[in-house]
């Protein structure tokens, strides 16, 4: 059961993140993609549904679970779905992903295969965490950094961002400006390094190396909580800011400026 200050609070940061996706999409319509937030679990995990606005084929990133909610959301948008993309095999975002791929009949790609202990575990952590059934499921392909996914017309970047998870992978579309960065970047935090094989020096090191280079402007969706942009955590969050980590650099004006137009 849920307390009523947990579903205030849920339901509120459902607002939030809607109004803040409304805005990019009235704002740039010219966007040539376009993304969806639907915060799924009780872990309230960040799936994503991402299209191409030219062809309206678009993918579903991480679906933990709350089947209905996301398959509710693709037939709002209207967007046909070609497969499904995960950055990594936790529960709250992997949890759900062979039922989607079955009732939407599409393959799956991702995570890297790193994170193979974790897909194999998937029933185990759904009954440890109380969860309704989670499933293993068979990727239709592993990635690595440098590879590329398609959706629609649109080519992502994939890096390989281990350190929450060793088979971490991001997506990212530098035209568009936007990347879906799981559980490695949060606003104002980063992902637990606590977890089975993880490593808090390989994740601060994944996103110095691996995001940082992708540049200021890029929005990213993290896998809880509301959106920034990494220039935005390069100059405020407490754990990988440039201050933080003692990098010396010039901070341009509109970077400046994103730390107070963002919510
Ligand atoms: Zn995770
Ligand atoms: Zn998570």
């Amino acid at each position: 059961m849920e307390s009523n200050a947990r579903l205030f609070k849920r339901s509120d940061w459902l607002n939030k993140s809607l109004r803040i996706y409304n805005r990019i999409m009235t704002e740039e319509k010219e966007l040539a993609v376009h993304a969806f937030v639907i915060p799924v679990t009780p872990f309230q995990q960040n799936c994503s549904i991402l299209w191409c606005t030219e062809t309206k084929k678009g993918a579903v990133i991480d679906p933990g679970g709350d089947i209905d909610q996301i398959i509710t959301a693709i037939n709002k948008y209207d967007v046909k779905i070609e497969k499904i993309l995960i950055t990594h095999a936790h529960l709250d975002h992997a949890g759900a992903t062979a039922e989607l791929s079955r009732k939407l009949n599409v393959p799956i790609e991702g995570p890297h295969k790193d994170d193979m202990f974790l897909i194999e575990s998937l029933e185990e952590q759904g009954k440890k965490y109380n969860f309704s059934p989670a499933e293993s499921f068979e990727t239709s392909r592993f990635l690595e950094g440098g590879d590329e996914v398609t959706i629609g017309n649109q080519i992502f970047g994939v890096r390989h961002c281990p350190g929450h998870t060793p088979g971490h992978v991001i997506f990212f579309h530098k035209e568009a400006k936007i990347a879906a960065v799981g559980d490695v970047l949060f606003q104002g935090s980063i992902g637990r390094s606590d977890l089975p094989r993880g490593n808090h020096q390989q994740l601060v090191n994944s996103i110095v190396n691996e995001l940082w280079p992708l540049g200021d402007e890029i929005r990213f969706i993290p896998g809880h909580g509301p959106m920034s942009t990494f220039g935005n955590e390069r100059l405020t969050n407490p754990y990988v800011s440039d201050f933080a980590l003692g990098i010396d650099r010039e901070v341009s004006d509109a970077v400046k400026k994103q730390e107070t137009s963002m919510e």
